[in-house]
């Protein structure tokens, strides 16, 4: 009996190293490793595996497996912090997360407080005579990094992404109807199904300055498994709004007071975090219709801290607020800064013809798979266009090429010594009978002439002579009547490397 005793657990120690290390830890180093053996002994008892959080987590995620269920062994978790409950999740989940702002459905969200808690193992079931290895890694995140709801991309490969990068839903001030129809604090999930219905591949829903939306989130992650939820918030001042986006933990928005000088402080704040940050809708006009609105900053903003500035704004997709004359004088001025859309919908249940539904505009970004940090990477790299109307396959990318260099493409940059010509190729998809028109510095250029496109699917050439100094070479799509309908990045000549607040 001793000596069967002891090849089961050899062998069960061997199928738990090879279960335990596979699928989490090779990609994640754990800071901790809680191991252990249960018994017969703890039939029916619950087991408290103590362990000890540091100080500045400020997320915990459990891994937990064990050998033995094909003999009916039933190990079920839940977790205690040092002074409350904080979830169980039975034999349902092999792996959770906790943050202070969110947390996978069965665990809830609070602070990670340093100290003493216990990991509940709950044994439902263990047959006489067997024994049960089960190991827990726990991974304490400390430092700064982009989150995500989801634990790896939901899709693989390069590919132009579609995606809403400005939503409220009743974690601010989005509404929706009600069952009865009553215009009621909106939930996530509704928002959601809008942008299944536009067919985006990502959203970032942007509530006024509050965190509380991000647990709505992980919890919709999985069954919205094809619609990436990246986390974003607007930081609502009294002087301008800006968007951040990848990072969940609070962030002091609270300009003018001691601790937040200024609205480059916020941006700092959001930097230091992992995160990004966009100007919102900088045409707008403040007043008491829309308190705060407008971009105000004073001290200006260092725009060197912002990744992106919201040219299309769903409330001004034309016209004297578009954001659009604001991005340009930047880019007039030496900014390399992409330009992105939102629809900064408020009211998700709005018919997708409607004028401000979600996804008008549609923000499509050039990225390398569906994650939250390839997204991001591609915003910040300008891989990126706007599609004002919201198509499902409407595409415009330009890449120019110039002997022994990388082909740019929009957002990037090139060098062109005096007399040297680059080659531009544009290629439009779903723009039949609109007029492409290429802008040179933001001015009509001879070597780069307006041309209608006749087709579904078309490929325009230019070529273009550098005459050595700092241009910015910008794309877009209007109407024959001259109405914006799709506006790409430019690609940059001679420009130089941006400068980052990261160097
Ligand atoms: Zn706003
Ligand atoms: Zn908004």
């Amino acid at each position: 009996m001793k000596l069967r005793w002891i090849r089961t657990t050899l062998f069960l120690s061997l199928a738990l190293s090879c279960i335990s290390r596979q699928s989490y830890a090779d990609s994640v180093k754990s800071d901790l490793v809680l191991q252990g053996t249960i018994t017969h002994a703890q039939n029916q008892t619950y087991v408290q595996v103590p362990f000890n959080i540091p100080p500045g987590v400020f997320r915990l995620t459990v891994t937990f497996q064990y050998t033995g269920k094909e003999q009916g062994t039933r190990l079920d978790l839940g977790i205690f912090d040092p002074n409350r409950f904080r979830g169980a999740s039975g034999g349902n989940k092999s792996t959770f997360t906790i943050s202070e702002t969110d947390a996978t459905p069965s665990y809830l969200p609070g602070p990670i407080i340093a100290g003493r808690w216990f990991l509940l193992i709950a044994v439902p079931n263990i047959r006489p005579n067997d024994v049960a290895h089960y190991v827990a890694d726990v991974v304490f995140e400390t430092k700064p990094q982009i989150e995500s709801f989801s634990n790896g991309p939901l899709r693989n490969g390069p590919a132009w992404y579609r995606g809403d990068l400005h939503m409220h839903t009743g974690h601010s001030d989005g509404t929706c109807p009600s069952q009865t129809g009553k215009s009621v604090p909106c939930p996530v999930f509704v928002t959601a199904e809008a942008a299944m219905r536009r067919g985006l591949d990502f959203i970032a829903i942007t509530d006024h300055n509050t965190v509380s939306h991000y647990d709505a989130m992980r919890e919709l992650q999985p069954y919205f498994d094809t619609l990436l939820f990246i986390p974003g918030r607007e930081i609502t001042t009294f002087w301008g709004h800006a968007n951040a986006f990848g990072i969940t933990r609070f962030v002091d928005y609270r300009v003018g007071s001691p601790a937040v000088p200024d609205i480059n402080a916020v941006a700092r704040q959001v930097d230091r975090l992992g995160g990004i940050i966009s100007i919102n809708h900088p045409n707008d006009p403040t007043g008491e219709d829309c308190l705060g609105c407008g971009w105000t900053p004073n001290p200006p903003a260092d725009l060197h801290l912002f990744s992106a500035i919201e040219a299309v704004n769903g409330g001004a997709l034309q016209g004297p607020n578009s954001g659009v004359s604001f991005w340009e004088r930047q880019l007039d001025d030496g900014y390399r800064i992409p330009a992105i859309g939102g629809s900064d919908n408020h009211h998700a249940a709005w018919p997708l013809n409607h004028p401000d539904s979600v996804g008008i505009p549609t923000t499509v970004v050039y990225a390398q798979n569906l994650s939250v940090s390839a997204i991001l990477d591609g915003i910040r790299a300008g891989h990126v266009f706007i599609d004002l109307t919201g198509s499902r396959n409407r595409i415009l990318e330009m890449t120019a090429s110039a002997p022994g260099q990388a082909t740019a493409l929009m957002g990037d940059s090139l060098h062109a010594a005096p007399g040297a010509d680059l080659q531009l190729t544009v290629h439009v998809v779903g723009c039949s009978g609109w007029l492409l028109k290429m802008s040179d510095n933001g001015q009509d250029n001879s070597a780069l002439p307006s041309r209608i496109v006749s087709q579904g699917d078309a490929i325009a050439h230019f070529t273009w002579r550098s005459d050595g100094k700092r241009h910015w070479l910008l794309p877009q799509m209007e109407t024959p009547q001259g109405k914006l309908e799709v506006l790409g990045n430019p690609i940059y000549v001679n420009d130089g490397d941006r400068k980052s607040i990261r160097q």
